[in-house]
């Protein structure tokens, strides 16, 4: 099976890029499983990442995810592309909707929404605090912009 990375030759994860690719992949998941195919566009897309893999989303939001009562005509879980079915569909923090089964198995393996890309809190200590890192040095990168255009302009 030729994927979509395969298709188009592109490097995800490149910034502006559209968030497609993630949903690619919550969909070769479930077509295929784990399987050798999906590991590697896994390893692909969060292996990179600043060299940190994205770990699973903890495992109290996992287990909290409500199921809600949910129909839309034309409205389809974006992984699976079925129908919503009452009782079946969840909500996640970001209020994107999928089937519960679907979301499920994605946030088993990565810790944020296959469409807007948020991330949700871990339980990997380590990854938690490279996040708060992560954060501050966007925060003082901004403070010296600020600092910059003030002195300058
Ligand atoms: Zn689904
Ligand atoms: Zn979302």
């Amino acid at each position: 099976m030729t994927s979509y990375f395969d298709e188009h030759n592109c490097q995800p994860l490149e910034s502006g890029e559209e968030p497609n690719h993630l949903l690619d992949l919550a969909r070769l998941l479930l077509d295929s499983g784990i399987g050798a195919q999906f590991q590697l566009e896994f390893e692909r897309i969060f292996g990179n990442v600043d060299g940190r893999k994205q770990p699973p989303a903890a495992k109290h939001i996992i287990e909290n995810l409500p199921l809600i009562n949910y129909f839309n005509n034309d409205e389809k879980c974006s992984i699976c592309l079925k129908e919503f079915q009452l009782n079946l569909t969840t909500e996640l923090p970001c209020h994107h909707k999928y089937c519960k089964i679907c979301i499920i198995e994605w946030l088993k393996l990565v810790n944020s929404c296959p469409m807007c890309r948020i991330e949700f809190e871990t339980d990997d200590k380590d990854y938690e605090e490279y996040k708060k890192q992560k954060q501050r040095l966007k925060q003082r990168q901004v403070e010296l912009d600020d600092l910059h255009n003030s002195m300058f302009s």
